[in-house]
């Protein structure tokens, strides 16, 4: 059986924005997709995520239904958050 590591989402470089600006964070985001009903929506990162994941535990929004959720993506944006605005684009 294949180990299944972890995959964490490459960072932007900003590091002139963060010379620049307080407040910055890093905001994760995973991108989930039900295999019953077919709807995809995102969340925020939660540790242990990673690409391919099979969320267990978790029940789709839509159809309600546990175990059929699968981790298509996971990006990461810089955020300001006196703004509350994403700074660097979806990657
Ligand atoms: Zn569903």
């Amino acid at each position: 059986m294949m180990s299944e590591e972890p995959q964490f989402p490459p960072i932007p470089d900003i590091g002139d924005i963060l010379k620049l600006k307080e407040g910055v964070v890093q905001k994760i985001t995973s991108v989930i997709k039900c295999r019953e009903c077919l709807t995809k929506y995102d969340r925020p990162f939660k540790p242990g995520d990673f690409t391919f994941k099979t969320l267990m535990e978790e029940e789709c929004s839509n159809c309600n239904q546990k175990g059929l959720l699968v981790i298509e993506e996971i990006f990461s944006e810089w955020m300001d958050q006196k703004k509350g605005k994403i700074i660097s684009p979806k990657t």
